[in-house]
């Protein structure tokens, strides 16, 4: 591989599909890799360590702020979540494409630097199917589910920083608008 690769940022409110999106588009693009973020939240069932997140404890997650690790961090939903400045430095050196699952202050922080990068932010049809998403995912307690909510609503105003705004409403159309963005932006 050669050159610099391309850095790619999703955003969106929990529950809106970003996850479900992520999977089919790194099954779609085999140059794209995906960047597994640190967390300080718990695992959900289904979840694996350094597959789906770093789990890591706060007092890690502190100590590696005050050492400058993190390209991006931000506290979302009352846990931390963070990205390494060093595997985003090096992966993009080598020439590899990547991906960022992270939230609109994250990706803000990244947009403010001198980062090239291509931001994408994922909107829900609606609200009510936003809230029935997350009960229908069965992931999250009520008062988890109450705070994502709430969340969301910031969230959705920042929405026209990205460069691009697709909505998951008809999941095969939303992957079809995803795939041709990184078609197009990776050519
Ligand atoms: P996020 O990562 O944004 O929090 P998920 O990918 O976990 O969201 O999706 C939330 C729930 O909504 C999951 O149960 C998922 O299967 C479902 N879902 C995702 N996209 C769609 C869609 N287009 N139509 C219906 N359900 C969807
Ligand atoms: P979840 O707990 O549902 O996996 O993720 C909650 C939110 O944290 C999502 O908006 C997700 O994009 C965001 N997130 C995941 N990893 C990171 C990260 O490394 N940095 C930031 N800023 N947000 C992240």
């Amino acid at each position: 591989m050669t050159g610099i690769g391309k850095l790619f940022v999703i955003s969106a409110p929990s529950g809106a599909g970003k996850t479900t999106l992520i999977k089919k588009i790194l099954n779609r693009f085999k140059n794209l890799s995906y960047s597994v973020s640190h967390t300080t939240r718990l695992p959900r069932k289904n979840e694996r360590d350094s597959i789906d997140y770093f789990f890591i404890h706060p007092d890690d997650f502190e100590e590696k702020i005050a050492q400058d690790h993190w390209l991006e961090w931000a506290k979302v939903h009352d846990n931390y979540y963070g990205t390494s400045k060093e595997f985003v430095g090096n992966s993009l050196e080598k020439g590899q494409n990547l991906l960022l699952d992270i939230d609109v202050q994250g990706a803000g922080q990244i947009m403010a630097s001198d980062i090239d990068l291509v931001s994408i932010f994922i909107m829900p049809p609606s609200f009510e199917v936003l809230s029935q998403r997350l009960e229908n995912r069965k992931t999250d307690t009520k008062e988890v589910i109450a705070k994502r909510l709430a969340n969301a609503k910031s969230e959705i105003m920042q929405k026209d920083l990205y460069q691009y705004v697709v909505i998951n409403d008809d999941l095969d159309e939303a992957i079809e608008k995803l795939c041709s963005i990184f078609e197009k932006e990776m050519a």
